[in-house]
């Protein structure tokens, strides 16, 4: 499998990036199925969101729980086979319809989080895939966990609360080369044993495949510029 998994009436966005994706997996000599392309689409409303549904794209993500409460149910019941990944920011107090909605979680990023995720997956029975975010740049407006605390709070999560971490997920500042972010990151979930890299947005997600992303989120290069603040 390592065509493009989408329809020739692609959306514009979508099938610039798909080929952007294809070209960076063969310069990185890596297979497309290692990589998902997770399609986001905060601040859109469904109607932007069902083109890119009818071309064959079908792992999504938001950033804020009530909005995608509000918009993928209703998609959800049309399209089943949809992923929603939660990208932003969880408050424990959400964690509860994270659980239920979301198939993965990229912003683990502290102890609270983590305790009430275990409790929730318990309770629900369900497992999403858990990324813990990292504050690679040490940005104190920014969520994560910092480069230095990562892998105490990686084996916290795992003696201490019982979660299963999939892998780790940054956001490198913006006024920096990506790059440096990206190896940190990877070089963290190396040591740590951990398989997936949610990294690479919309200016950077080939450099992101190059340095071994296994998911990059990427919304204004597929849906356009976002007129609604996030
Ligand atoms: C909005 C957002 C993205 C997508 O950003 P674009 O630059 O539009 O591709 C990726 N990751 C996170 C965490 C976001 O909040």
């Amino acid at each position: 499998m390592s065509g493009s998994p989408l329809t020739p009436d692609s959306p514009s966005g979508l099938a610039g990036v798909e080929q952007e994706i294809l070209r960076a997996c063969k310069d990185a000599a890596r297979d497309r199925s290692e990589v998902q392309l997770v399609a986001v689409s905060k601040t859109f409303e469904a109607e932007a969101i069902v083109p890119v549904l009818t071309a064959g794209q079908r792992v999504f993500g938001e950033n804020r729980v009530q909005e995608a409460k509000a918009k993928w149910p209703v998609l959800m019941a049309r399209y089943p086979d949809v992923e929603l990944h939660l990208i932003g920011p969880l408050q424990s107090n959400k964690a509860k319809e994270a659980v239920a909605l979301f198939h993965a979680i990229h912003s683990v990023d502290r102890p609270s989080i983590c305790e009430a995720l275990a409790k929730e997956i318990d309770k629900q029975g369900r497992a999403p895939h858990l990324f813990v975010q990292i504050n690679t740049g040490e940005e104190p407006q920014k969520a994560g966990i910092a480069p230095q605390d990562a892998d105490a709070f990686l084996a916290a999560c795992t003696k201490t609360y019982g979660l299963t971490i999939a892998g780790l997920m940054c956001i490198p500042p913006v006024d920096e080369a990506a790059a440096p972010h990206f190896a940190l990151t990877a070089k963290i979930a190396a040591r740590n044993g951990l398989k997936l890299l949610s990294m690479g947005m919309s200016a950077d997600f080939a450099e992101a495949i190059l340095m071994g992303a296994t998911h990059v989120r990427v919304g204004s290069a597929i849906f356009g510029q976002r007129s609604k603040p996030v």
